[in-house]
């Protein structure tokens, strides 16, 4: 069996080798620990279908625009920070308390501005700014505030969704030369094809979805750009 395991390995890729490997002993794969690696840090060990998978790259692409470079470990402390903010008792009952002493507690902070900054953490002050920040991330989560500020703030939700759904996963739109469709999921925003300052319209048709690189691409060339996307929609 092993001399078997070694002809089928010898043909594939690393990662073709992992999953075979993977596949002849499944119980190995699901296996979970945390294990201690230094004083202070953890290795965590999981394993996750495909389609997690996908949706985690699909969320750092989300989270791109806030948190370029994000690493599995700053995305799951996000995570992990907006279920406790959502779901632990003990911050829910200081959030209720900090509404009830917002009120004085800004005209404290009014009253001794200098001291303010030397406020601890566990204020209550701090907590609903923090709690504040983690609102913003979970807008960005669901898909509000996504798109490009210059431009696409202003295009009606309703188009908004036409374009989002029109391109259902495929990420990003732009074409090139070679007729090479991008298809990153990389901080993924709306493009106007003609822009809005050149009288281009916030239709659907006028819109796309490009990645971070393929925005300032279109910055830079966008009468290059305008012709591949024509080119595209020609062949899709
Ligand atoms: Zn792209």
């Amino acid at each position: 069996q092993k001399l078997e395991v070694i002809q089928v390995c010898l043909s594939k890729s690393t990662r073709e080798v992992e999953r075979e490997l993977a596949s002849r002993n499944p119980q190995i794969a699901r296996l979970e620990s945390v294990k201690p690696v230094s004083a202070d840090s953890f290795e965590l060990r999981v394993t996750i279908s495909e389609d997690l998978e996908a949706n985690i790259r699909k969320l750092k692409g989300l989270l791109a625009h806030s948190q370029p470079g994000m690493t599995t470990e700053d995305l799951l402390a996000t995570l992990v920070e907006i279920g406790l903010e959502k779901l632990d008792p003990v911050r829910k009952a200081k959030r209720a308390n900090s509404r009830a002493q917002r009120k004085d507690a800004k005209k404290e902070v009014q009253r001794h501005q200098g001291a303010a900054k030397h406020k601890s953490s566990a204020e209550p002050v701090v907590t609903a700014d923090s709690f504040r920040a983690h609102e913003t991330e979970l807008a960005q989560f669901c898909g509000r505030n996504v798109d490009s500020p210059s431009e696409t703030r202003y295009v009606p939700a309703q188009k908004r969704h036409e374009v989002w759904r029109g391109n259902k996963t495929a990420g990003c739109e732009f074409v090139s030369e070679q007729g090479e469709r991008c298809g990153s999921h990389y901080a993924l925003q709306l493009d106007h094809v003609v822009p809005y300052s050149k009288g281009g319209s916030h239709d659907a048709s006028n819109l796309r979805v490009l990645c971070a690189k393929h925005n300032r691409y279109a910055w830079r060339h966008h009468s290059t750009i305008r012709e591949s996307f024509v080119g595209y929609q020609a062949s899709a």
